[in-house]
C-alpha cells in the first residue's frame, strides 16, 4: 500500500492525540474555518485537521482534504457509542462499512439509501483497513500490557458497521431503536458516513476507527471529556503510530 499524503481527520483535537507533535517540518493552513496541520512522517506527507461534530461539517472537510490538499486516503479516528451487545466502553471499533441512519427518502427511495447513488452502506477500502487493524491491535496490546487504566486492561478490537447521524445518542430508547433497525451495527457516531460517501464519490480510500467512549445510553454525556482525554488521546497516538509504521514497511518492501 503505498500513501504518499495522507489526511488524518478528527471531530474533536483530542481525537487525533498526539499526531500534530509528531509532524515533521509543519506548518498550518486556515480555510474554510478548519485548521490543516501540514508535515511529514517519514516518507508520507500528513494532514491532520479536525473536522468538528456532525455530517455536514465532516463531509465539508473531507471534501476541502481531497480537493485542495490531494490527499490520497483518508483515516478518520475518534469516539462513538457502543451498540452491539458485546461492545463496551474502552474497546475500539473499525469500520467495515458505513450508513447514515438518519437519511431516508422513502417512500421515494428504499429507506436509508443515499438518493441517487443507489447505496445504503458504504464499504471502507480493504488494504487500508487492514493496515489500520494491524495498528489498533497492536496499540491495544501495547496499553493492555502497559496502562493500569481499566478500559484499556479489558479492550477488544472489533469489526463491521459503524452508523452516523446527526444526533448524540443518550436519550432512554433511542439506541434500542436504532440497534432494531439496524441489527449489526456495532456503533455510532456523527461523521464517520459523510466521510465514507464523498471519499467513494471521489474514488478515495478511507477508513474509520473509533474508540468506544460511551454505550449510547443516559451515561454517554457523563465522563466524556474525561474519557476522550484519559483513553481516546494515548488510543489515536497509539494507533496512528502503528499506522505510520505500516505505511513505512510496506513501502520500503515496494521498492
Ligand atoms: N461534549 C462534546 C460533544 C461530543 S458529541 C463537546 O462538547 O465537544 C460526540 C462526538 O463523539 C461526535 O463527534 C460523535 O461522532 C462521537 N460520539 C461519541 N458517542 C456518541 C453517541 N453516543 N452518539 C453519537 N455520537 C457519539
Amino acid at each position: 500500500m503505498k500513501i504518499s499524503r495522507l489526511g488524518v481527520l478528527s471531530a474533536l483535537p483530542q481525537e487525533l492525540g498526539d499526531l500534530c507533535d509528531q509532524l515533521d517540518r509543519a506548518t498550518t493552513v486556515e480555510k474554510a474555518r478548519r485548521h490543516y496541520h501540514c508535515g511529514r512522517i517519514g516518507e508520507t506527507t500528513v494532514v491532520a485537521t479536525t473536522a468538528r461534530i456532525g455530517k455536514v461539517a465532516a463531509a465539508s472537510t473531507t471534501t476541502t482534504l481531497i480537493q485542495h490538499f490531494e490527499v490520497d486516503a483518508i483515516v478518520f479516528v475518534g469516539v462513538a457509542g457502543g451498540l452491539g451487545r458485546d461492545i463496551a466502553v474502552g474497546d475500539v471499533v473499525l469500520a467495515s462499512e458505513l450508513l447514515q441512519h438518519d437519511l431516508s427518502a422513502a417512500p421515494l427511495f428504499p429507506p436509508h439509501e443515499i438518493p441517487l447513488l443507489g447505496m445504503q452502506r458504504i464499504p471502507t477500502d480493504s488494504a487500508l483497513t487492514g493496515a489500520v487493524r494491524i495498528a489498533a491491535g497492536q496499540a491495544i496490546r501495547r496499553w493492555q500490557a502497559q496502562a493500569s487504566h481499566p478500559h484499556f486492561s479489558q479492550s477488544e478490537l472489533h469489526e463491521g458497521l459503524i452508523i452516523s447521524g446527526d444526533q448524540f445518542i443518550h436519550q432512554p430508547g433511542h439506541a434500542q431503536t436504532l440497534l432494531a433497525a439496524f441489527p449489526d451495527a456495532l456503533a455510532v457516531e456523527m461523521e464517520g458516513a459523510a466521510v465514507a460517501q464523498v471519499c467513494w464519490e471521489h474514488g478515495t480510500p478511507f477508513a474509520v476507527i473509533r474508540t468506544i467512549s460511551d454505550r449510547a445510553d443516559a451515561q454517554a454525556p457523563v465522563a466524556f471529556d474525561q474519557f476522550l482525554s484519559e483513553v481516546a488521546a494515548p488510543m489515536s497516538s497509539g494507533i496512528l503510530r502503528g499506522l505510520f509504521d505500516a505505511i513505512a514497511g510496506s513501502s520500503q518492501g515496494a521498492s
